[in-house]
């Protein structure tokens, strides 16, 4: 056997539910062609990115090479953090500088470096499952445990008491993510002064600081005026983890930050714990031209009206046939209980209608599916007849 990493080697071999999941439908659509498979299973954006992208890139491109190519400092162009921390500012009422921002390769750096410069050697971390399956890995590897806190049955919301029953000295973080992936839940004000009211109860019993880190890649993507709440004004020991993978949606350019609020306490050697982990993982210098693309986009999104479409048409249709799920606010999944006892059982069958989800086990929840709804609507239209047959096998009561 090679000397490599056994941890590491098992991440490799085995990929994610969900990718073998994509992968599957990637041959079921050389064997059928694309048109005839439903594939639900990934969230990659299906509207284009809006026209601030492609302007941008064109006007980026006619400088001189070395000044849009070039590195950027390791936590990225000034100009662009300084960008951010204005628009944050301008948007919340924070008052940040580009000293609190560091860009980053998308939502899983921004993850991993916090997740690093935060944990030491058998701290815990809280999540609400169901939860993004790549907590797991990014915990894990810096060298933390992953505590699981259910979410409510009823409706998917976090339950404010099992959480705080399960805060322990060894907390040293949570992280929450809304809107949600993969529930579609934003998190409320009273939820968020619920969650705050308790880390700041478990900080002071425990006599340290619980750090909470708010994964934010569908901030923008929420629907009928919902409103996403600003963490940082509800506990001030909070970054943000953000992407414009999903806003702008750009999820193959990697680009995102980190934004390490103000209100944190000695928030500078917070931030330098942000610098080292993220040097030490490699994200120095995130793609400079994407960086650069980010002072003229902020605030904008592509076309999320089409979301809002597909969802309004899926809740509509499967609640008629009878499926159970709620119309959530925000990101673009929904959260379906599945007819069958095992959502494995669930899935495999809606494969014989070339319907393709992602059980719920994947998110450390039983029962229930995902669907991603980021798709051509026209798709939705093809999949419908195959999700009233799957209804009429189970025999659905409506
Ligand atoms: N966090 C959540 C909840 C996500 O759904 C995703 C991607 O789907 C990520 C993080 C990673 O985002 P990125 O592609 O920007 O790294």
């Amino acid at each position: 056997m090679i000397p490599v990493n056994e941890k590491m080697l098992g991440l490799g071999e085995k990929s994610s539910a969900i990718r073998e999941i994509f992968e599957y439908g990637n041959k079921r659509r050389a064997e059928i062609g694309a048109e005839n498979v439903f594939d639900f299973s990934l969230g990659n954006p299906s509207v284009p990115a809006p026209m601030c992208v492609n302007e941008t890139l064109v006007k980026l491109l006619e400088k001189e090479p070395d000044s849009v190519h070039a590195y950027t400092s390791g936590p990225g162009d000034r100009n662009v953090r300084a960008s951010v921390a204005e628009y944050l500012n301008k948007t919340f009422g924070s008052e940040m500088t580009y000293e609190n921002i560091y860009m980053t390769c998308g939502a899983a750096a921004s993850l991993t470096s916090t997740l690093n410069a935060v944990i030491n050697g058998g701290d815990e971390v809280i999540v609400f499952a169901p939860f993004f399956p790549e907590y797991r890995v990014f915990i894990e590897k810096a060298g933390g445990e992953l505590v699981a806190v259910k979410c409510r049955e009823d409706d998917l919301t976090i339950d404010a008491r099992r959480f705080e029953e399960s805060v322990t000295e060894k907390t040293k973080a949570v992280i929450i993510n809304s809107p949600n992936n993969p529930t579609g839940v934003v998190i409320s004000e009273k939820q968020l002064r619920d969650i705050s009211g308790v880390l700041k109860r478990k900080s002071a019993e425990y006599g340290h600081i619980i750090y909470l880190i708010s994964d934010e890649p569908y901030r923008e993507l929420v629907y009928g005026g919902v409103k996403v709440p600003f963490v940082p004004d509800f506990y001030g020991e909070t970054i943000i983890c953000y992407s414009f993978s999903k806003s702008l949606s750009l999820p193959g350019e990697r680009i995102g930050y980190i934004a390490v609020c103000e209100k944190a306490t000695e928030w500078k050697r917070l931030f330098s714990a942000v610098c080292g982990a993220a040097r030490s993982l490699g994200f120095v210098c995130a793609p400079s031209i994407f960086q650069k693309i980010v002072p003229e986009c902020l605030g904008k999104t592509s076309d999320i009206s089409v979301y809002e479409k597909n969802r309004n048409t899926l809740v509509g249709a499967l609640t008629e046939y009878g499926y159970k799920l709620a119309s959530p606010d925000g990101a673009f999944y929904l959260f379906l209980k599945s007819p069958d006892i095992s959502a494995a059982a669930f899935c495999e069958r809606a494969k014989k209608y070339e319907i393709l989800l992602v059980p719920s086990d994947s998110f450390g929840f039983d029962g229930y599916v995902r669907i991603a709804y980021c798709v051509n609507p026209g798709m939705i239209d093809r999949a419908l007849p195959g999700f009233r047959a799957l209804a009429e096998e189970y025999k659905i009561k409506k």
